[in-house]
């Protein structure tokens, strides 16, 4: 598996090169077809294309299930020259090693461990690795949801949480609104008072933004970019703020969405536009997603270990597959720590526990 990974990691992938993504899942294809899955590329202009594989029985006799994942990463080409892939005791260093190149090689070896076993698959099996999870998912979603439409559950293999490797049965939501604030210029010398100062107006807006935070709710708002004048001695025309909303529960996205569009400028000289929306619905922990928890942890156990779950702030696009109602498990993939920084690594030991997990879903559920 480490040399599964290594190889992976080896050939970097960063979200806005298509050309080198488009080689990781090169790479990755040639070793599901060497397994016997039925490869086909979902081209994408702008991304790179993205990877179906289809393990389809004679006979289907059972729903199929969805591994779900990408290949794309944030680090720019050329970081494993600073950050190389490595072996350093018991962990495997690397960009993308944690997110989520070791959990390409788990569906890899996971699937291959099921085919000695039963000369064959247990039951229908759909992979998916799309290359632009890490830059929003809008080319790949449309292509996400309709597989997951047609699967009886759907298992992702993004990182694990925490040291003892958790899954993931709840993620927030996510959204994105962009503000956008528009004054008059001056001269603040000769002409203060002829001015209206778009930072002044941006200001009291972050103020006001803040304040839909509710944090009973797990509803949170952080303005997390902000930009606005050209010199100290000109009343700014314009001002703008990039905001990053979450939400636990899909009953609060409609109520936070009309509070960002329904702001109005204190300073009625000032003009305001607000763009974006919620991208990312929560993936809420309903009956379906403890059940799959229910089998993991029932595996694990016989495995002779505890299987520990997690809610957590990010997202995936497990969130699309759980929005739309199908039972989804979150947080398959590696064990380790570092996830898009300079000390992402994963451990070497955990990696055949989770791959047994993995098969072990794909026969049960
Ligand atoms: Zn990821």
């Amino acid at each position: 598996m480490v040399s599964t990974i290594r190889e992976l990691v080896e050939i970097e992938s960063p979200s806005d090169n298509k050309a080198a993504v488009d080689r990781v899942a090169e790479a990755v294809a040639n070793k599901f077809s060497r397994l016997g899955g039925n490869v086909r590329f979902h081209h994408a202009k702008d991304f790179g294309n993205h990877l179906q594989v289809d393990f389809d029985l004679p006979r289907k006799s059972a729903k199929s299930v969805l591994l779900l994942g990408h290949y794309d990463t944030v680090y720019p080409l050329g970081t494993l020259a600073t950050m190389p892939c490595r072996v350093v005791d018991n962990k495997l260093t690397g960009p993308g090693v944690l997110d989520m190149k070791s959990g390409i090689a788990l569906m890899i070896h996971a699937l291959a461990a099921l085919h000695q076993w039963h000369v064959g698959l247990p039951r229908p099996v759909t992979v998916l690795l799309v290359s632009d999870e890490e830059v929003g998912s809008d080319s790949s979603r449309a292509i996400t949801e309709s597989l997951a439409k047609k699967a009886a559950a759907v298992l992702v293999l993004e990182p694990s949480y925490g040291p003892e490797g958790a899954v993931k049965t709840a993620r927030k939501g996510v959204g994105e609104y962009h503000v956008k604030v528009t004054g008059k210029a001056s001269h603040a010398g000769l002409d203060f008072q002829k001015g209206v100062n778009a930072i002044l107006e941006l200001a009291r807006q972050i103020e006001k933004i803040s304040s839909f935070t509710e944090l009973e709710k797990g509803l949170t708002v952080n303005v997390g970019i902000v930009s606005g004048g050209s010199r100290t001695n000109v009343v700014p025309a314009e001002a703008a703020a990039q905001v990053d909303v979450r939400i636990a529960r899909m009953k609060d996205a409609a109520g936070i969405d009309k509070k960002m569009r329904s702001l109005r400028p204190f300073n009625r000289k000032c003009r305001i536009e607000i763009t974006g929306g919620i991208n990312r619905p929560p993936m809420e922990r309903t009956a379906g997603v403890a059940a799959l928890y229910a089998h993991a942890s029932a595996i694990a156990r016989e495995l002779g270990w505890k299987l520990g779950e997690a809610a957590v702030g990010g997202g995936s696009d497990g969130n699309f597959t759980a929005g739309l109602g199908i039972p989804t498990l979150d947080g398959l993939g590696g064990v380790g720590d570092g996830a898009h920084a300079t000390h992402e690594h994963i451990l070497i030991s955990e990696l055949p526990r989770r791959a047994a997990l993995v098969a072990g879903l794909i026969e049960a559920v």
